[in-house]
């Protein structure tokens, strides 16, 4: 009994942080594995990855029986092309992020990859076909190296500082104390939120998968520091299928299709150019964002003056 809870215990800390964003779930995900319900299919094979398209088809979902989270849930991302989610705080966007990383099976409908329902194939190598960027990245307490490396084990050092380098964050690195050998993490050095995402995008850029999640930070960061992250999440997107879930509808002017969620359903869907035409929830969302960057404006305008 005690071999069952001590790793509960020590997965604790983590287990708020997973509920609310997808935390580092690809890390999640192995710390879980004895835990996890979710077990391959017998005689499941490996996914094949042809072109790294997505569809949902009429998925439902509830955490628990009584209460349905997603309500037949369908779209489609062709290879390469981008997806993104919007919608208010509990309206289902991680949740359709960890149904596709099959933290969860769903309750109804499927999901496929390039043809393969995620539910029959093995999960290792589903995992290894999926690359997420989260909102907040935790870092192993261990080098910076090992924390990029992660993403390809065994890669060379000129594979990890490529990578780097690829995340605009190499040379950042190279001042650190003991430069690649720097310890980070809660007990040792601590990163900014935007240098934590970049880790996150080097690793990911490393692991050089078909299909990349990512999770928009929703703390805003300075303009300079977002202009960097912005260009190296273009290079970690390009040419891969891309699900995003978008807090600064900014970010997604470009998607290939917008799904704007409400209470589990998706209520508008199209381009962003589209979208603003409807009129809707979407050029709500747009018209308060941009009245929000006005005020913020404003406000640096007489601080700067007083
Ligand atoms: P946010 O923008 O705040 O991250 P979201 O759109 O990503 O929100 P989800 O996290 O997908 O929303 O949550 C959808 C619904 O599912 C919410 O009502 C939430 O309370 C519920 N939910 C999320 N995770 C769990 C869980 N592990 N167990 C039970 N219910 C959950």
């Amino acid at each position: 009994l005690m071999d069952l809870y001590m790793p509960l215990n020590w997965f604790g800390t983590y287990y708020r942080a997973i509920q609310k964003n997808f935390v580092d779930m690809e890390n999640m995900y192995d710390l879980l594995r004895e835990e996890e319900e979710i077990i391959d299919a017998p005689g499941a094979g490996p996914l094949r990855i042809t072109g790294g398209g997505v569809e949902f088809s009429n998925v439902s979902f509830g955490y628990t029986p009584e209460r349905f989270v997603l309500k037949n849930i369908s779209f489609k991302i062709e290879p390469g092309k981008t997806v993104a989610l919007v919608g208010s705080s509990g309206a289902g966007k991680s949740t359709i992020v960890r149904l596709l990383f099959r933290f969860y099976d769903v309750t109804s409908g499927s999901i496929m990859i390039d043809g393969q329902n995620v539910k029959l194939v093995q999960q290792n190598s589903l995992r290894k076909a999926i690359g997420v960027v989260p909102q907040d990245t935790v870092l192993f307490n261990q080098t910076i190296f090992y924390n990029i490396e992660y993403g390809k084990i065994g890669a060379s050092t000129e594979e990890v500082h490529e990578a780097a380098r690829s995340a605009d964050i190499h040379e950042r690195i190279l001042n650190f104390p003991d430069k690649y050998e720097t310890k980070v993490g809660e007990r040792g050095l601590r990163l900014s939120g935007g240098e934590k995402q970049r880790v996150a995008i080097a690793r990911t850029i490393l692991k050089s998968p078909a299909i990349v999640l990512l999770d928009e930070a929703t703390s805003a960061l300075d303009t300079q520091t977002e202009r960097n992250i912005q260009s190296a999440l273009a290079r970690v997107c390009a040419n891969r299928t891309t699900l995003i879930i978008a807090h600064r509808l900014s970010t997604i002017i470009h998607a290939d299709e917008i799904l704007v969620l409400k209470e589990g359903s998706i209520v508008e869907r199209g381009r962003h150019e589209d979208l603003l035409l409807k009129e809707g929830l979407y050029a709500d969302m747009w018209n308060q964002q941009l009245k929000n960057l006005e005020a913020e404006k404003n406000r640096e305008i007489s601080n700067g003056s007083a």
